[in-house]
């Protein structure tokens, strides 16, 4: 018996012959495709479960945001006015609120939303590092959605000792990976060069070695001081490091690789490991010497890369198809013209995110046999129509707007816009209440006309711009070396 039937559509299969069906029909039973084939007259007619007509519409995998923390999704709009500089300084202190006086309630707040905001922008799976694994899990479960999560490791930011926050990544890693029908899975995430000990280092290695099929998820090279914080580990630079500890092969991905040269890029290259890019966060933020991560290399070597909107709270936009847009600008705006074609970037934003993860046996693509993650994306629309080109239309004018029904694992999630699998009006109610505490004990204000920080801030207190100017005069730069 068919569970799920959506006739009719143009069906971008992202499989190895990157065939685009005009129209198609797609059958889902228990939660797998079972078949994707052009639309015949019966299939009008087929008895299924839950019919979805989706003629003059695209279907589509799943996106994949391949690198995001969720922890702080509640201080969206706060820093939106903000440099790099003066963000991290207000961030650091935000944090330190929040983990003392704001409690479990305020994170928890802060995963259904992004949740909610996950699944209305037609992210099926997101890449997780976060401080509250648990709480993730349980919330991305709830949701139906799909995650990988890593507790995040990083004892330079963490005052809890390594090896208790390694054991408390043991008990998540065998309490949630597998979860929820296989829909949550753990990593190891140690949070990278900047943030990690030596003795945490060697900690995550032998983790690794007691699991040695789940991904090492980390940042690295996202400072230029990336190799000065490695030799301070014991190593030349990040790669070697990752190397003299075995944790750099075909299941570790690397965040951000701003501050890499070719070299590095063949090394990762020869060990199979993935680039996860996220362009946003770096290029509004923008601080000090500009940097971009070497494109021309990762691509002569064929290393896969994959996008990830990292800290979507704090430039306010969790549109996965926008942020792969800006990587397109931005690479070509750094190296000139066709760094990536349309294609190229659908395919990071599903099978690429998906063999990133080592998940693309079963995600990624719409064919037999995978799991049933997909969008169905409407487009026959005034704003759209008519169209070519449809790899462009879809990375070059279509946004997460237009998505208006999300299926994961053969579950409709989100039906024209109406989301099934949360209660909105509860998570937007809690959301309000926990950003109303968190105003209140940190002094920030928002109101419909932007937001304001707290008297004691250093924004506050030195009179008029340009506050980059003040915070260096006050000898904050050092809080730059670590944004994403
Ligand atoms: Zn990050």
């Amino acid at each position: 018996m068919t569970d799920l039937l959506i006739r009719d559509a143009i069906v971008v299969t992202v499989n190895r012959d990157h065939q685009i069906l005009t129209n198609g029909t797609i059958r889902v039973e228990d939660g797998v495709i079972r078949s994707v084939e052009p639309t015949e007259a019966a299939d009008r007619n087929a008895s299924a479960d839950y019919v979805i007509d989706a003629e003059g519409k695209v279907v589509l995998p799943g996106l994949v945001d391949a690198h995001r923390h969720t922890d702080f999704t509640l201080v969206q709009g706060l820093f939106s006015e903000l440099g790099g500089e003066e963000l991290l300084k207000e961030a650091l202190s935000l944090y330190q609120t929040a983990e003392t006086r704001l409690g479990e309630s305020f994170f928890e707040a802060a995963w259904d939303l992004a949740c909610l905001r996950q699944l209305t922008h037609g992210v099926t799976t997101v890449n997780a590092m976060d401080f509250t694994p648990a709480l993730g899990a349980e919330a991305i479960g709830d949701a139906g959605l799909r995650a990988v999560i890593g507790p995040e490791l990083a004892d330079f930011l963490n005052s809890d000792p390594p090896e208790a926050q390694l054991a408390a990544a043991r008990d998540f890693i065998e309490t949630y990976h597998g979860a929820y029908d296989g829909r949550v899975w753990a990593s190891i995430a140690p949070g990278g060069e900047a943030g990690c000990s030596r003795r945490l280092w060697e900690g995550v290695a032998e983790l690794r070695a007691e699991y040695p099929d789940l991904r090492l998820h980390t940042h690295l090279y996202d400072s230029p001081a990336a190799d000065t914080m490695a030799a301070g580990s014991g190593a030349s630079d990040p790669l070697a490091l990752l190397d003299q500890l075995d944790l750099l092969d075909d299941r570790t991905l690397l965040t951000h690789f701003l501050h890499a040269d070719r070299s590095d890029a063949q090394r990762v290259a020869d060990a199979g490991a993935h680039v996860l890019h996220c362009p946003t966060v770096y290029s509004y933020f923008q601080a000090g010497k500009r940097a971009w991560f070497p494109l021309p290399a990762l691509q002569e070597f064929g290393v896969n890369i994959a996008i990830g909107l990292d800290d979507p709270f704090w430039f306010d936009s969790w549109d996965l198809l926008q942020e792969a847009r800006h990587a397109r600008l931005l690479s070509n705006y750094e190296y000139g013209a066709q760094q990536w074609s349309s294609y190229d970037l659908l395919r990071m934003l599903t099978i690429d995110a998906a063999r990133a993860l080592g998940m693309d046996d079963q995600l990624g693509s719409l064919e037999p046999d995978k799991r049933a993650d997909l969008l169905i994306v409407d487009v026959d629309t005034a704003r759209h129509r008519p169209f070519s080109n449809l790899p462009s239309l879809l990375t070059n004018t279509v946004t997460a707007g237009d998505i208006e029904t999300v299926v994961v694992d053969g579950e409709v999630l989100m039906e024209e816009h109406e989301v099934l699998s949360m209660d909105v009006d509860r998570v937007q109610d809690d959301a309000t209440r926990e950003r109303d505490r968190l105003q209140t004990e940190t002094g920030w204000e928002t109101s419909l006309t932007g937001s304001s920080p707290p008297e004691s801030s250093l924004l506050r207190r030195v009179a008029g711009r340009p506050l980059l100017r003040a915070a260096k005069q006050y000898g904050r730069g050092v809080v730059s070396e670590h944004l994403g």
